[in-house]
């Protein structure tokens, strides 16, 4: 089954969310045989448009399961207080826990990019993981964001990603988080899918459920790439994936 759990409605604050511009997405998922697809606007946009149109959505469009969640930018303690009102929004069907920062410094902006010279190759990867890893075991999340994103203007480790990752794939594991496999790295300068197919076979060794999404900012740029996503996953293994319901992970066959 293919399904879609990171999308951006709202993008990134520039467009008004109404029951026209859902419909568009849900009809590109329904052409893609996209069965499940999950709204899951940045934090700070969560709250930027009404859930009530979602309703209508779903009578007209039965054969996609509308999802609600949000990403979630773990890091400044500021953040807090919106983590605890998403715990108890009623309708919330999952929480993506992503780290898009170091410091302050938004490693993913490419205006950004002379941040990248302050930092030995590992030891990025080691401060990035380790941000990653405290959001996990905060243990607000059901899902872990594009794990490995810190490679996406191809910076690469000197060592074994796969070794760097460990630590904070244990943590995923203890406090038994789904990692996506997202394709939204094929539209990146590194060209590869988050996390990369290393660190997807060892989520399969250590028993770590996934489950599929594409990032698509844009109607139009829902489901992309999500072929190579499940590929992947087949590849390392998976048969199954994980949906989400009112905070519970349900196994479907992939
Ligand atoms: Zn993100
Ligand atoms: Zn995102």
């Amino acid at each position: 089954m293919l399904v879609d759990y990171h999308t951006h409605p709202a993008c990134h604050g520039e467009v008004q969310v109404n029951e026209h511009l859902l419909v568009r997405m849900v009809e590109t998922a329904k052409a893609l045989g996209i069965k499940e697809l999950g709204l899951s606007d940045h934090d700070r946009l969560f709250y930027s448009w009404d859930k009530e149109c979602l309703e209508a959505v779903r009578r007209e469009f039965p054969e996609v399961k509308l999802r609600l969640g949000v990403e979630v930018s773990y890091g400044p303690s500021s953040r807090l207080e919106l983590i605890r009102r998403f715990l108890q929004e009623p309708e919330m069907d999952y929480i993506i826990c992503s780290v898009h920062s170091i410091d302050g410094w938004s490693f993913d902006e490419v205006d950004q990019l002379e941040g990248y010279d302050r930092w030995e190759p590992d030891e990025l990867y080691r401060a990035y993981y380790s941000n990653l890893e405290r959001g996990v075991r905060h243990g607000f999340g059901d899902i872990v964001g594009h794990l490995d994103v810190i490679k996406l203007f191809d910076y690469r480790p000197k060592s074994d990603p796969v070794k760097l990752a460990m630590p904070v794939l244990s943590a995923i594991r203890e406090r038994g988080l789904t990692v996506e496999i997202n394709a939204n790295g094929l539209n990146k300068p590194v060209r590869e899918i988050y996390p990369e197919q290393a660190i997807i076979e060892q989520c399969f060794a250590m028993d770590i459920p996934i489950t599929l999404s594409s990032d698509g900012h844009s109607p139009e740029d829902i489901g992309r790439h999500l072929n190579v996503a499940k590929e992947a996953a087949w590849k390392a293994g998976y048969r199954r994936i994980a949906t989400f319901e009112k905070r519970r992970r349900l196994m479907v066959q992939l």
